[in-house]
């Protein structure tokens, strides 16, 4: 396969020296620098026997017809967050380029099944905060009344920054038309954390993308004066907490990914001569497995009831927010895992704790599967983020062998 890697890279060069300043990418969606990436981007395909074009929902689509209408779906976003990184969403988008150019040139043009990139719109939700736009409105899990009046910190309303783009937000959900004939997706994106980096392995294969159980905890005791109450009869509120955020440690670390964040307490009354009589905080706990998730829920609801007894407190939680584990395709991490090995020699097998526009292809029942590349310090989302060179071309080459393992998978007999 006549892959060029180095080419990624320069192209991936070219695209930071047109879209980044001097504090890093300011590709932000519906936004000119973002307009200008595409422009560059769609240059680009000139060359190229394809197809291309907008769906209602923003999304490029790039078709290169096979001899099948079943499609190998190649994707990742081309919008960053102000201040981003050369890397994030724009590797897996010019990596799938170069393996589109390599299967034009291995298949003369036409391959044995149908090859579609698309360039999510508004990945990063970094202008209205509404992540995974135009991957949500292919899924056909848009929240169009909800996004609606969604505003920028100058007020102006997402509504009226798509017409603006040449979009209708009430038509969105045209994007779901795209879905037809997807037989698989495949998405290369940076690990952004540090598990690859320590284990010294360039690659590696995403078994999924971790559920999320995000909740508000109050416990509730008794305001008193600090000087006046005796210890014997407090009611501490921020006592039983306490006792809680330090719980919820273990009852992580029973499981090898899980996670568990206790991100924010407030006290009340909040001053240094009084008990704390209410305490607000927030736990957000992530797993792969549906039941490992709910399991830690559990213990940690029960371990709250127990410390707000021994507080002589009470304890009220409320979700804020959740989702459930989305796991990729059985078949194709198998493939991705040969195709990293074949490359890197070793490859490993890890959930993504983000979401990513995968998760949304794969809540459509779409055949999925992601490849992590390692991230420098883990880092990402600001200018200092990198990966080795000699990373990015290895992940080229890993991405292009499995997107020749992935046509082959659709184009047998089932
Ligand atoms: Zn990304």
């Amino acid at each position: 396969m006549p892959v060029n890697p180095k080419r990624v890279i320069a192209d991936l060069e070219e695209l930071r020296s047109l879209t980044a300043d001097e504090h890093g990418a300011q590709r932000i969606a519906w936004g000119p620098v973002w307009l200008k990436a595409q422009a560059w981007f769609e240059t680009k395909l000139e060359a190229l026997p394809v197809e291309r074009h907008y769906d209602a929902a923003g999304n490029l689509w790039v078709t290169l017809r096979g001899t099948s209408d079943r499609a190998l779906l190649l994707g990742s976003h081309l919008d960053s967050v102000p201040n981003g990184g050369w890397l994030d969403g724009c590797l897996g988008v010019l990596t799938a380029l170069e393996a589109l150019r390599a299967i034009v040139e291995d298949y003369n043009g036409r391959p044995p099944v149908t090859i579609r990139l698309v360039d999510w719109a508004d990945e990063e939700g970094a202008r209205f905060g509404r992540s995974l736009f135009g991957s949500s409105a292919f899924a056909g899990t848009q929240t169009i009344a909800a996004d609606r009046g969604r505003t920028d910190h100058d007020g102006d309303r997402l509504e009226d920054v798509l017409r603006e783009c040449g979009f209708d937000i009430d038509r969105i959900g045209d994007a779901g038309k795209e879905r037809a004939n997807a037989a698989a997706y495949l998405e290369l994106h940076i690990e952004q954390g540090p598990v690859l980096e320590e284990l010294g392995l360039p690659l590696g294969v995403v078994l999924g993308t971790k559920g999320v159980e995000r909740h508000a905890i109050t416990f509730l005791g008794q305001e008193a004066h600090s000087g006046s109450t005796p210890m014997a009869v407090r009611r501490d509120a921020l006592a039983a907490a306490a006792k809680l955020a330090l719980e919820i440690r273990p009852i992580a670390r029973k499981h090898p990914d899980s996670v568990a964040t206790m991100g924010s307490v407030k006290t009340f009354p909040g001053i240094v001569t009084a008990v704390v009589g209410r305490c607000e905080a927030t736990l957000d706990m992530r797993d792969l497995d549906a039941a490992v998730l709910a399991q830690m829920f559990d213990e940690a609801q029960s371990a709250s009831q127990r410390f707000a007894e021994q507080e002589n407190c009470s304890v009220e939680w409320s979700r804020i927010w959740n989702i459930d584990p989305i796991p990729f395709h059985p078949d194709l991490i198998e493939l991705c895992d040969q195709a990293i090995r074949e490359v890197a020699g070793v490859s490993h097998r890890l959930p993504s704790g983000p979401l990513h526009d995968a998760a949304e292809v794969a809540r459509a029942g779409i055949p999925t599967v992601m490849m992590f590349v390692q991230s420098l310090n883990g880092l990402s989302h600001n200018k200092a983020e990198d990966t080795k060179h000699e990373h990015l071309e290895l992940a080229a080459l890993a991405y292009a062998r499995l997107t020749e393992k992935i046509m082959h998978w659709i184009a047998q007999p089932s």
